[in-house]
Parts: structure tokens; C-alpha cells; sequence
């Protein structure tokens, strides 16, 4: 079944480190935007194609009022067929909610959160510029179980400027005791000009070294193992029915729409990429213009690398008959002499007709594994 993914680019204020598509809070503005994201949806309907997920993504969706999700909720259930148990994911940051907000999420039909939590440290949320402290995370999880929500993830990044092993490892415990339904453990990723790099300079601020960041990561997985949690991805884990079924259609050769600013669709081997900027993308709306920026037919090659890109962010690994039955391609045939000293040393597990998946230690490794995949011309 198809996912639907819709772009929410508003946030109260900028974090130093983000990449992501967004902008400071307009009122005005988001006001248009949702208009515009409602006739997006409604341009795209086939009221017989069922799906079964709804996901809100940004930026901050949790600055939408109660009233705009609800009528997004309404236009993807009068445009698609929503299946009846479909999963409806919010990500909202701690500080932006309140009992009455997240009680009228849940009565729109919101029946999944995601909070941005980050860490449990004070200090360490400062320096990423985060506007709330680990007791707003804390009440946010409170508040979202008041207001009747059972499935709930929270996400924490590790490797954050001046956190060592022992400040992350407090995070992942504080976490445990949240007893959240789903968590993800990032990376903290610092892309080239990040406003956080020039802070760090300087106030002498550093990050652990390399062999710190790998225990950081396996030992947060030990602990989450050992809490009950089951690992599913190189990044996430849930309690034994709560993974995130959205998500698992961008690993596992799935299908979704993407609507609003920079939002990509992948449907039928054809990917495809909405303009970024906000006002573009209102003005085209606007207009009845296209929104798209870029459309590409994938190949059957690129299809395939992908697949395996994905695939193996699971801890499940990749279904080698499937990919044969789905593609015409004997993975192992093709990469198998490149990938066996992966195999050798412990990072790959292959079973011969059956699949071929990472190991714990692998996925610290996954992109130097994943370059096999890679065709030479393009390494
Ligand atoms: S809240 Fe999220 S999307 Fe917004 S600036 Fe911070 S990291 Fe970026």
C-alpha cells in the first residue's frame, strides 16, 4: 500500500546543525502553505488506491494547529483509500505542545508521535541551540499519554559536541525509563557550513573521538536489547509491533507520495521531487503550475542498488530471492566476490539463496559495505 509523506517546513527557531528543509515560522505564510499542500493532495487523488500510512515531517509539524491537521487528514481520506487501521505519525518538538493541542491531534486522527527529545542533557541541548530542556521532553511524554496517544518514539542524537560515552549512554537510560513504544539514535551530522561548526571552533568545543562514537552506538544498542526493545534498522528500534510502518516502506522497497516544499515521491521506479522553496511552491500551487523540480526514471540497475542501499539498513538484510523474482539479478553472483571479505571479517552475514544482512559491528561500517554497490564509474 501506498505511504503519503506530507512536508511541514515551519519551525519556531533554526537549530544550529540542521540540513533540513525549513524556515522560521510565518503565521501568514503557514496559512497559505496549508492551503497549497491541501490542493497538492486533492491534484493527486485516486480515491481506489488505498494506503495505510500518514506521515508529518519537517521542519516542526507540531506548529499546525489542530484544525489544519484534521483538514489534511480529511483531504487524504476523501483523495485515497485510507486503510482502516492507518498509521498517522506526527513529529513534534516537546516544547511546542500543550494537553489541549495533543488531545485534539489524537481526536484528528493523529494516532502516532514522534518527538524530537535529542538528549536528556540541559547542556547538551543548549549547544545545539534546542529551545527545550530534558524535563520539557520528559512532560511532553507525559502529556501525550494523557492525551490518550500509545504509541509514541522519541529520537536521540549521539556524538553531540563535548558528550561522552558515559553523558550518552545517561540520554539512552533516561530514555529507557521514558519507555517509549519506538526510539531512533542519530548521528549528529555536521554538513560543511553548520552554524554548530563555527560554535564549536569557537568555544573550543570537540567530539569524541571515532572509537568512542562506536562504542557510544553499540552499547546503546546492548542496553536497548537488554530494556526489551528490538533493533530493525541501522537506527531504530521498537517495543515487539512498534515499528514505524512508514518508514519501513523507504527500506523496504515501498511506495509513497511525497506533498508539499522538497517533498520526493517514489512510485513505480519513477522518483520524483517537489521545489524547496516554500513561496515557489505556494506560487506554482498558487498558479496551477507543476511543483515538480526533478523527475527521474530510475534504471533497473539503479533499482536494484537501491534495494540493496535500503535493505540493508534492516536487520532483517535483504530477501536475495525476492530481489531475483522482483529483478532478474543473482545478488551474489554479481557482488559476491567483492563482498565476501566483508563476509570474512565478520561485518556481513550471507546465507547462500536467502539473504544477506549486516551484523551489528557491519552497520557501524554500512557505508563502506554499501559502496559494492556502487558501479566502479561512479566510486
Ligand atoms: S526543529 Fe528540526 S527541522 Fe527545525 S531547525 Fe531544528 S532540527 Fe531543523
Amino acid at each position: 500500500m501506498l505511504g503519503l509523506y506530507l512536508h511541514i517546513p515551519f519551525c519556531a527557531a533554526i537549530c544550529n546543525y540542521c540540513n533540513f528543509n525549513r524556515g522560521l515560522l510565518d503565521e501568514g505564510l503557514k496559512r497559505q502553505y496549508v492551503e497549497a499542500l491541501l490542493q497538492e493532495i486533492r491534484r493527486a487523488a485516486e480515491p481506489q488506491t488505498p494506503a495505510d500510512t500518514i506521515y508529518f515531517g519537517g521542519g516542526t509539524p507540531s506548529l499546525l494547529t489542530a484544525g489544519e491537521v484534521q483538514r489534511i487528514i480529511a483531504t487524504c481520506r476523501e483523495s485515497f483509500l485510507l486503510d482502516a487501521e492507518v498509521e498517522v505519525t506526527l513529529e513534534a518538538n516537546p516544547e511546542t505542545v500543550n494537553l489541549d493541542t495533543l488531545s485534539a491531534y489524537r481526536a484528528a486522527g493523529v494516532n502516532r508521535l514522534s518527538y524530537g527529545v535529542q538528549s536528556f542533557r540541559d547542556d547538551e541541548l543548549a549547544r545545539l541551540g534546542r529551545l527545550h530542556s530534558a524535563q520539557t521532553a520528559r512532560d511532553a511524554l507525559a502529556l501525550a499519554r494523557t492525551a490518550g496517544f500509545d504509541n509514541v518514539s522519541l529520537d536521540l542524537m549521539m556524538w553531540l559536541p563535548e558528550q561522552s560515552v558515559e553523558h550518552w549512554l545517561g540520554s539512552v537510560d533516561a530514555l529507557i525509563a521514558a519507555r517509549p513504544e519506538h526510539a531512533s539514535l542519530y548521528l549528529l551530522e555536521l554538513y560543511p557550513n553548520a552554524p554548530l561548526r563555527e560554535e564549536m571552533a569557537r568555544a573550543g568545543w570537540s567530539q569524541a573521538p571515532d572509537e568512542d562514537a562506536a562504542s557510544m552506538y553499540l552499547e546503546a544498542l546492548d542496553r536497548l536489547d537488554r530494556a526489551g526493545y528490538e533493533q530493525y534498522e541501522i537506527s531504530n528500534v521498537a517495543q515487539p509491533g512498534r515499528r514505524a510502518r512508514h518508514n519501513i516502506k523507504y527500506w523496504q522497497d515501498g511506495e509513497w507520495l511525497g506533498f508539499g516544499s522538497g517533498a520526493h515521491t517514489t512510485r513505480a521506479g519513477v522518483r520524483w521531487r517537489n521545489v524547496p522553496a516554500t513561496m515557489d511552491y505556494i506560487r506554482r500551487i498558487t498558479a496551477g503550475g507543476p511543483v515538480v523540480a526533478e523527475r527521474r526514471v530510475l534504471d533497473a540497475g539503479e533499482r536494484v542498488e537501491e534495494a540493496l542501499f535500503m535493505g540493508l539498513r534492516l536487520t532483517a538484510g535483504v530477501d536475495l530471492p525476492g530481489i531475483e523474482r522482483r529483478y532478474g539479478i543473482d545478488v551474489w553472483q554479481r557482488y559476491g566476490p567483492e563482498l565476501a571479505r566483508f563476509v570474512g571479517a565478520g561485518l556481513v552475514i550471507h546465507e547462500p539463496k536467502r539473504l544477506l544482512a549486516l551484523t551489528r559491528p557491519g552497520m557501524l561500517l554500512a557505508n563502506e559495505v554499501m559502496t559494492v554497490f556502487i558501479s566502479p564509474a561512479v566510486r
